[in-house]
């Protein structure tokens, strides 16, 4: 029998779970870890709220979690509860799915002004993640400036600029619901640093902001190169900058907008003691396609800016670790003997749900070539893990947990949404009866 850990039931996880199960049968034993009682990774904390029929995927995870040999063994947070030298005694191999859950910094002054979020901080407050709940941000100015020009800054963008009843159905965390029924704001600034051919910006979720109840997006057709350029772009990204240009036909006077705000790179943040001004500097695209500064520089007014350029995975004590790629070292998949990474920790954070599916199956493709299925092992997988934890005062939860989280987030849901999250560590705990 195989023993095999992954860490992580993010999308990336379970894919990979799934396709260990179906290369190795009953000839082996695979856990999932998370570092929480609730599963799924960024399908809970970061697809959007009002995006529901995208966290549906999950169904899928719970089969997977369902087969005979798979676990879910939550509340383990690999790196302070285990290690991974531990687990690699414990274990056959074990497979890095932990994601990239911090943001990306700017690296301007003025960051670390009052006011100045990053994106993983700002979607995990709304999604109800446990770090983010007392996140508070300041939502009283009239003016914020979302950085970045992929679909993680629209996200941002739209949720700041719904109405109440465009959130019905969705599962936002009502703290955020509430504050942001109350958000004083009307005018989001979306910075990129690049033009609208350099967008990474999906049809669907452009598409969306040109239909909102309050808010209206506005561009600037000078921004964009001449229409007959757009023919050289692949066909997604074409029907993405049809769908820009089209906004410059808007001619609604709805009591919102989001400016599209292209060539614009952020120089620095200023204000006294929180953000009030980013100061920007007007670009233009290299002879590589790269951003160049014009010199020419304004200021936007903002009390409240979301930095959404980008994510980087947490360093584990043991694992060699890419500080530009933010992701862990690793070739195809592999780090180091009988250690692999799939997911958002192998490839760092670009790719949508899916793109992690051919990444598990690869990985355990990788798994199977260096321990064929029916070769023994005679590790002690979870049994040993759970004597170590139990020394330690650690307590794993399982996935029968988890489905009494699940249906008392439920019971607690608002009329028409699916759940109301529990947003504390504490309160899953406390539905277990711990
Ligand atoms: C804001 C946002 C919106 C997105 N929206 C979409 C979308 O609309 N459509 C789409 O296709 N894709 C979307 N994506 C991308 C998608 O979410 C990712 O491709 C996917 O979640 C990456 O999967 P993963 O399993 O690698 O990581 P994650 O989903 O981040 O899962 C990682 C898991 O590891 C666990 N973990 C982390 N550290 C530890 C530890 N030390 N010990 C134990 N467990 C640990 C975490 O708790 C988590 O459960 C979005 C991403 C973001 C950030």
């Amino acid at each position: 029998m195989r023993h095999f850990a992954i860490v992580g039931s993010g999308p990336a996880g379970f894919y990979t779970a799934e396709a260990l199960e179906k290369a190795y049968g009953d000839q082996a034993r695979v856990d999932i870890l998370d570092r929480y009682p609730v599963p799924y990774g960024l399908i809970r904390f970061g697809v959007a709220p009002d995006h529901q029929s995208l966290k549906a995927v999950s169904k899928r995870y719970d089969k997977v979690a369902d087969s005979a040999g798979v676990d879910f063994i939550g509340n383990v947070s690999v790196g302070r509860d285990v290690s991974v030298a531990e687990l690699l005694e414990l274990y056959d191999a074990v497979i890095l799915a932990v994601g990239s859950p911090h943001s990306r910094k700017l690296g301007i002054p003025g960051e670390a002004l009052g006011g100045v979020i990053g994106s993983a901080d700002f979607v995990g407050w709304y999604n109800g993640h446990p770090d983010y709940a007392d996140l508070d941000p300041p939502l009283t100015g009239t003016h914020a400036a979302v950085i970045g020009n992929g679909n993680v800054a629209l996200d941002c963008a739209r949720i700041l600029s719904k109405s109440r009843r465009e959130f019905e159905g969705s599962d936002i965390v009502g703290h955020a619901l509430d504050a942001l029924d109350n958000s004083a704001i009307r005018t989001v600034t979306i910075l990129g640093r690049r033009g609208p051919h350099q967008i990474a910006m999906t049809p669907k979720e452009l598409g969306e902001l040109g239909h909102l109840e309050e808010a209206q997006p506005v561009v600037d057709l000078n921004d964009f190169p001449p229409r007959e350029a757009d023919d050289a772009l692949e066909p997604g990204q074409r029907k993405s900058v049809t769908i820009l240009r089209d906004f410059a036909d808007i001619r609604a006077n709805k009591r919102k907008t989001m400016i599209f705000d292209f060539f614009a790179k952020p120089l620095r943040i200023e204000g006294d003691g929180k953000a009030e001004t980013i100061v920007v500097e007007r670009t233009e695209l290299d002879e590589k396609g790269a951003a160049r500064g014009t010199g020419e520089t304004y200021e936007v007014p903002t009390s409240l800016i979301i930095s959404a350029i980008g994510y980087s995975s947490a360093p584990i004590e043991g694992v060699p670790y890419d500080e530009r790629g933010g992701k862990f070292l690793n070739e195809g998949g592999r780090i180091a003997d009988r250690l692999y990474a799939v997911g958002w920790a192998r490839r760092g954070p670009s790719g949508t749900i899916g793109t992690n599916r051919p990444d598990g199956y690869e990985v355990a493709d990788l798994v199977a070539a260096a321990m064929p299925s029916g070769t023994a092992g005679d590790r002690a997988g979870a049994a040993g893990l759970k004597r170590l934890l139990e020394s330690r005062g650690v307590m794993p939860t399982d996935y029968d947990d988890w489905r009494k989280i699940e249906e008392n987030e439920a019971a607690n849901a608002r009329p028409g949404s699916p759940r109301e999250k529990f947003v504390r560590h504490q309160q899953w705990l406390q539905t277990l009866g711990r």
